[in-house]
């Protein structure tokens, strides 16, 4: 288990190269938005010849982790790397490390991206205001509490009665 903040600041030519290689993978779960833009990807290094990717899940009962950890080695390998992921569990991936450009994704794709800062029990327990990705009228109501996948919730529209989905803060 590596520690993010031991990380070197700055990246090699290769370094470089294989970030760029990696960070192409899209989230299974949500493929308009990547695993860099989710930070999930925390960083690169070529360390000994390897390029070693560090991955922060996105909480450990997600089952899609292993499926990221495995897409950024296959893409890392085809990018002509010698691949190793290391998990990195601290500090805990919160949805604030999502980017702006990510959330814009998610928005787009008809997911309403996080409220900033929300890192809370109490948005994880939907106590949040969401406003719809559609009209953004905060007029919403939560069907429930799972939506496509675990890390989201179900909710629609009371405005303009699109349904959508809601990336929990955790
Ligand atoms: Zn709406």
């Amino acid at each position: 288990m590596a520690d993010v903040h031991q990380l070197k600041p700055t990246r090699s030519a290769d370094a470089q190269k294989a970030w760029a290689a990696a960070a192409l993978v899209p989230d299974p779960e949500v493929p308009c938005v990547n695993v860099a833009e989710l930070g999930i990807l925390r960083d690169v290094q070529m360390i000994d010849g390897k390029a070693v990717a560090y991955v922060t899940p996105t909480y450990t009962g997600c089952p899609a982790v292993l499926a990221i950890e495995l897409a950024i080695e296959v893409a890392l390998r085809e990018a002509g790397f010698d691949p190793k992921i290391e998990r990195v569990v601290s500090p805990p991936w919160t949805t604030d490390w999502i980017s702006d450009e990510g959330r814009e994704k998610l928005r787009a794709y008809g997911i309403a991206p996080p409220v900033d800062g929300s890192n809370s029990k109490l948005a994880l327990f939907g106590e949040t205001i969401v406003a719809c990705p559609k009209c953004g009228s905060t007029d919403t109501e939560k069907l429930s509490e799972f939506g496509s996948t675990a890390c989201k919730a179900h909710y629609r529209c009371t405005s303009c009665s699109e349904p959508f989905d809601y990336f929990k803060c955790i």
